[in-house]
């Protein structure tokens, strides 16, 4: 068993939705990134290349490369998949914890956890997606941007 963490941030800048998990949330702000900003999806990425110690995201899909202007990163997703079980790990599960002020992240949380379910391609049951305020204190809280935690466990046959 291998244990990784992931940790992300991404500014707000003005906008009409948010990607996160792959889920399109209507809001009046979005993501500051290179790519599609979907702070949850990088989170969860680092903590999968962290557990196989293959190193991060960063490093496998650099913000300064034209080539990922824009990019769905569900196909970050999929190739960091790719690359654990190249090393003979698959996903035991995941914990992913969104904190954000706003918006209100209930309602897609079902369509998030389904929508990874298909790029990591576990029983649902193995991907948790949790959301959270910071009760209004710091950036979180002042709504300049959204902070996601993700944990996972991978397993080796
Ligand atoms: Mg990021």
């Amino acid at each position: 068993m291998r244990i990784g963490h992931g940790f992300d941030v991404h500014a707000f800048e003005p906008g009409d939705h948010l990607i996160l998990c792959g889920v399109k949330v209507p809001h009046n702000r979005r993501f500051k990134a290179h790519s599609d900003g979907d702070v949850a999806i990088h989170a969860l990425c680092d903590a999968l290349l962290g557990a196989a110690a293959l190193g991060d995201i960063g490093q496998l899909f650099s913000d300064q490369d034209e080539q990922y202007r824009n990019m769905d990163s569900r196909i970050f997703l999929r190739e960091v998949v790719r690359r654990i079980a190249a090393e003979g790990y698959r996903v035991g599960n995941v914990d992913l914890t969104i904190v954000a002020q706003a918006p209100k992240l209930m309602d897609h949380i079902l369509a998030m956890r389904q929508r990874l379910r298909e790029d990591l391609q576990v029983a649902l049951k193995q991907i948790s997606v949790k959301a959270t305020t910071t009760e209004k204190l710091g950036f979180v809280g002042q709504r300049q941007g959204v902070a996601v935690h993700a944990i996972t466990l991978l397993l080796s046959d």
